[in-house]
């Protein structure tokens, strides 16, 4: 009897022991395997503006391309709409790396919520790589305490990737609601939607959908990472509601 008791107790705690090493070994991998595609995923986006900016500076002084005002507002153009994509990456990166030492630090301040995102709507018609029909609904005296930066930055993700994850006539939603015990504003597409099962992971570091077109997004999964830490540190909650083949509305509340 006793020593049946304690093979059976040996054999629990070897399999409890064996089981514990293998789901840390597998996390590990998992984790190793993430910052695996993340370096090469950041390799890979900040190499391919460098290079396009390089090549079209090179057919402007090199390859004549200067003396022919049409190619020269082409490369131009070109090298432009690379810089901002370059220094959305650059800004990125650095939320990643305040994300990493946990110090958000906020300052919040009175804002007027509909020229803050009239300012962002405009900037965005600038680097716009295709046709985006905004439709605001924000009360011109709407005004919200938020640090400016950081929520213009969570704006700036959630119009990003509306549009991104959208294929055509991409139509962009913004909608304030004043309400009993604060506010809240959604931001809405009728992009390529996010399935249940991914509702609440996409809100995590590095995740990405796999159904999604990952090849013709670029990306690193971290902005939603970042936005749900704002919105957090503010008070606040976000939420998705989504359907594939339909879109996707993202809903802050404050
Ligand atoms: P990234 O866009 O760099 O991959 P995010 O953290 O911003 O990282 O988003 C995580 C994932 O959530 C995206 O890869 C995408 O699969 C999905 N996603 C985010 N926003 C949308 C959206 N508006 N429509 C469809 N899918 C989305």
């Amino acid at each position: 009897g006793w020593l049946l008791g304690s093979s059976v107790l040996l054999l629990i705690l070897t399999t409890g022991c064996f089981m514990l090493m293998l789901t840390t070994i597998l996390r590990q991998k998992k984790l190793a395997e993430v910052k695996n595609d993340f370096i090469n995923n950041m390799t890979h986006e900040l190499k391919t503006p460098i290079s396009t900016v390089t090549a079209a500076i090179e057919a402007l002084l090199h390859f004549g391309a200067l003396k022919d005002p049409v190619k020269t507002n082409d490369y131009l153009t070109i090298s432009q709409n690379n810089m901002h994509r370059l220094s959305d990456l650059v800004e990125k990166v650095l939320n990643l790396a305040v994300e990493e030492k946990q110090e958000l630090e906020l300052y919040p301040e009175s804002i007027n919520l509909s020229e803050l995102v009239g300012t962002l709507v405009a900037d965005h018609r600038v680097r716009a790589v295709k046709p985006v029909n905004f439709k605001l609904d924000i009360p011109e005296a709407a005004t919200v305490s938020v640090d400016k930066v950081h929520f213009g930055n969570v704006l700036n993700n959630l119009i990003d990737n509306a549009i991104n994850y959208s294929e055509e006539q991409v139509v962009v939603r913004m909608n304030y609601r004043q309400e009993q015990d604060g506010w809240q504003l959604a931001v809405a597409d009728n992009g390529i939607g996010i399935p249940k099962v991914y509702h609440t992971v996409i809100f995590d570091r590095f995740f990405r959908v796999p159904t999604g077109n990952l090849h013709a997004v670029k990306g690193f999964g971290l902005g939603l990472a970042y936005v749900r830490q704002v919105v957090e540190r503010h008070g606040g909650s976000i939420r998705v509601t989504s359907e594939p083949g339909k879109g996707s509305e993202f809903i802050l509340k404050f």
